[in-house]
């Protein structure tokens, strides 16, 4: 099994030419799991894999990570085959949020008759969640309000932050080495993301080793970011992943034990 993530956008809410920041978890080329679905997300999904995400795990609610599943919805509500069968992952703190921007505007279609999530399957989670036999972490970033912003992790293979300031101690717990760490960081920092000068104050020397960057300003930030040292994620790029630890991958089949 080898795990790939795939960043299908990278840029900050301004940055429109690198696209919403948003990821995919990939297994031997499959997707299995979108990280966040801002407003271009699906179509770079669409040209990546020639298919719609059966699968999507949402770190906040800020618009540049959830305004396509409004698309999404239509597009799966109305196919038969996928009504109802789109998993949608998201910490429990976050289904007010999720209910308030997205599922209670009146009449999701003309007709009636239409829930939003008539068109999803929502798996609240709080400390994880199985998916296609992984175990993924989630765990509070520090983005806004508290317990407004999560990120995800397989353990030993990635952690991806979402928006955050720097979380140190997170990371040192749910990204053990050799785990790559994709990390939100523009060149200058401000109270609602990282910036470069950030991580080189809160992490160590061993884990910005393992870090790629995103959710920057432009390309040219990025080519900054590059010229400090900096592994730094592109539109469309996918990054093998280290195997996860042995805890977070499902050996025996589903239903043999209590
Ligand atoms: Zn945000």
């Amino acid at each position: 099994m080898n795990l790939g993530l795939r960043f299908l956008g990278c840029g900050a809410a301004h940055a429109a030419e690198l696209g919403c920041s948003a990821a995919v978890v990939e297994r031997d080329g499959t997707p299995l799991l979108l990280i966040d679905c801002g407003a271009d997300t699906l179509n770079r999904h669409l040209e990546t894999y020639r298919d719609l995400p059966r699968a999507v795990f949402v770190t906040h609610v800020h618009m540049d990570h959830v305004a396509g599943l409004e698309r999404l919805f239509f597009r799966t509500y109305f196919d038969p085959a996928r009504r109802g069968q789109v998993a949608m992952y998201a910490h429990a703190a976050l289904v007010p949020h999720l209910q308030a921007r997205l599922a209670d505007y009146p009449e999701m279609v003309a007709e009636g008759g239409a829930n939003f999530w008539d068109a999803f399957r929502l798996v609240p989670c709080s400390r994880g969640f199985w998916h296609a036999g992984l175990w993924f972490d989630v765990f509070a970033t520090r983005h806004h309000a508290p317990l407004s912003s999560f990120g995800l992790a397989v353990r030993g293979a990635f952690a991806y932050t979402g928006d955050t300031r720097p979380i140190p101690e997170a990371l040192a717990h749910y990204a053990p080495e050799p785990a790559l760490i994709a990390h939100d960081c523009a060149l200058q920092g401000n109270p609602s993301h990282s910036g470069v000068d950030d991580l080189e104050r809160e992490y160590t020397k061993e884990q910005r080793r393992r870090f790629v960057l995103y959710h920057y300003g432009g390309a040219a930030e990025g080519a900054a970011l590059a010229a400090r040292g900096y592994r730094v994620a592109r539109p469309g790029e996918v990054l093998a992943l280290p195997a996860p630890v042995a805890g977070a991958m499902l050996h025996e089949p589903a239903g043999v034990s209590a």
